[in-house]
């Protein structure tokens, strides 16, 4: 849809060109209205099948278990927002851990699909009792993407199979021999008369089966065409397109209602208000930093002066700026958020020489760009088997033995998601992160985090803490290892030496019965061993205060931000 040359993207009430409002706003379509009858033949055999079409507005990850004597089960679900095309929520558990669902998250477009209702019988994991509402999960999810669609559906519709009537066939065998034994002495006719009588009940029971075998095959091909045709709606054909307008860093944001825009549009599309006057940067900048983004925090009568600037029909130009640009508002950010520093750490060892490092410490405020995750999910079954053996014996005298022999299995399956982040940083660059479950779990695209981690590198090694971690977006906190807790023991070897080197000494004086020998080697394994206690003890403290000095400027820095929390919540959500 377009109003002189700009595309209208959701939720624009103002043409971008002309200022004029719009009057059709773009509209949301379910699969049921682009394609009527997707479901008229999957609902002779499902009939309460029905689909829900919207937009993830959070996933967050959580575990099932299931746990007895004979196995040990995890499976990985998201729990997903989903707002659909009529603007309901839902909330609903999807599996993790299929390949088309494993990076699911906030901005993606899904059909819910139930053939049926699906219940999740395992047992969820304790933090998950927080924010899972309910046992219900989407049997078949169909992912719309921007090159194509994609589905998933649970195991829960297994393709008929022909049930051969083997043990009629085997039952009227046994009964006609029976019958043909038994009636030698008894009119022939008899066994002839239940022969017959049993090939009936084998025809008809033949054809009964035939027939429930031909309604499951429909029911099922049913099934799979209600699959195609869902694989064909596009998320163009669904309204889906234009959702939001792409970010770009020469974005700007509008002084007087805070909507995020292109930096040449003419006029806000939320307000209306005329944007277009170039601010030198000098003057933005001033501003930026003069508002403290005060400016940029909502205002209630944003609103209210919208109907009267659209109504002036934009004709007085603005003298002062009308817009601050998103670059600006990041450089500040990035002055006042972004740590990084190197310095050098020594590792004193008790009995050997110290080793040097180089410690990296960042506190790095970014956006994430894009996720992608993969599900690791591991299934094994372990068969044993056990034989007793029992012994009898007759009086004192063994007699003879008794097996038995124990077939048991255990199954273990655990499920893990494993991926990467791509982040926008405040200052503009971009960088690929590894993160741990626990935070990924949580990450949508479009997320604010806020990480704290430090980098210890010597030659060929490095070790690498993540300090502190905060999803701003979600309001969650993480920690991790921390470099205050790093230890490293060496000098094992020469402990071991020394110590032998005593021991063996004192066994020569107890064989050669010199006094003197055995007091000089328990004395001087008593000395070695003190001084070695006290030398680990020192050095480990000199080490831990070294670190601790090390981790102040970063922890001030995580002090800080917590402190700015709230402030600068209102900033990033100008931001987008
Ligand atoms: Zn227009
Ligand atoms: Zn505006």
């Amino acid at each position: 849809m377009k109003h002189c040359q700009s595309t209208i993207f959701h939720g624009d009430k103002f043409c971008a060109d002309c200022g004029e409002v719009l009057s059709s706003v773009q509209k949301k379509y379910s699969v049921e209205d682009v394609c009527p009858d997707i479901f008229d033949e999957v609902k002779q055999y499902y009939k309460e099948a029905e689909a829900k079409t919207g937009r993830v507005l959070q996933s967050r990850l959580y575990k099932r278990f299931s746990k007895s004597s004979s196995r040990n089960l995890e499976y990985s679900y998201w729990w997903i927002k989903l707002e659909t095309n009529q603007g309901e929520i839902i909330e609903t558990s999807i599996s993790a851990e299929h390949k088309y669902t494993t990076s699911i998250g906030r901005g993606d477009i899904l059909t819910l699909y139930y053939p049926t209702t699906m219940t999740l019988l395992y047992k969820k994991s304790r933090d998950a009792k927080k924010f899972v509402k309910d046992n219900q999960a989407a049997p078949c999810v169909v992912v719309h993407g921007d090159d194509g669609q994609c589905y998933t559906v649970e195991n829960i519709y297994p393709s008929p199979s022909k049930k051969t009537p083997w043990l009629w066939i085997v039952a009227g065998i046994l009964s006609a021999i029976t019958l043909f034994n038994g009636s030698r002495s008894a009119s022939e006719s008899a066994w002839v008369v239940s022969i017959a009588v049993a090939l009936i009940v084998l025809f008809l029971e033949l054809k009964r089966n035939k027939k429930k075998f031909a309604f499951a095959t429909a029911q099922h091909e049913a099934l799979n065409a209600s699959f195609n045709k869902l694989l064909k709606v596009t998320k163009y054909q669904l309204g889906y397109n234009n959702l939001e307008r792409p970010k770009q860093s020469s974005d700007v944001i509008c002084i007087q209602c805070n909507a995020r825009l292109p930096e040449n549009t003419r006029y806000c599309t939320c307000c209306g208000n005329q944007s277009a006057v170039q601010v030198p940067p000098a003057i933005t900048t001033q501003y930026a930093s003069n508002a403290e983004f005060g400016a940029v925090e909502p205002t209630l009568e944003a609103s209210e002066t919208n109907h009267e600037v659209a109504q002036r029909e934009h004709v007085q130009f603005a003298s002062a700026p009308t817009s601050l640009s998103v670059s600006d508002i990041q450089r500040r950010l990035d002055e006042i958020y972004s740590y990084h520093s190197q310095g050098q750490y020594t590792h004193h060892y008790a009995l050997s020489g110290a080793r040097h490092w180089t410690l990296t410490n960042e506190f790095i405020l970014a956006r994430v760009q894009s996720k992608s995750v993969n599900a690791d999910v591991s299934d094994v079954t372990r068969h044993t088997t056990t034989t007793t053996e029992t012994k009898h014996y007759r009086g004192n005298n063994y007699q003879y033995s008794t097996y038995d022999t124990r077939h048991s299995s255990y199954r273990n399956r655990s499920s893990t998601l494993k991926g990467k982040v791509i982040l926008e940083y405040v200052s503009g660059k971009t960088v690929t992160f590894t993160l741990s479950e626990d935070i990924l779990g949580d990450v949508d695209v479009g997320d604010w985090l806020a990480i704290a981690d430090s980098y210890l590198e010597r030659e060929d090694n490095y070790h690498y803490y993540f300090e502190y971690a905060y999803n701003i977006s979600k309001d969650k906190e993480y920690k991790d290892r921390s470099f205050a807790n790093y230890s490293d023991v060496q000098g094992a070897n020469a402990w071991w030496g020394w110590n032998i080197l005593f021991f063996i000494t004192s066994i020569a004086g107890m064989f050669a019965n010199s006094d003197a020998l055995l007091s000089i080697s328990v004395i001087g394994a008593i000395l070695f061993n003190v001084f070695a206690l006290c030398k680990r003890i020192t050095s480990s403290s000199k080490n831990m205060r070294q670190r601790k000095t090390l981790l102040k400027p970063l922890q001030a820095k995580v002090s800080e931000f917590k402190e700015s929390l709230q402030q600068l919540k209102k900033q990033l959500n100008v931001l987008g």
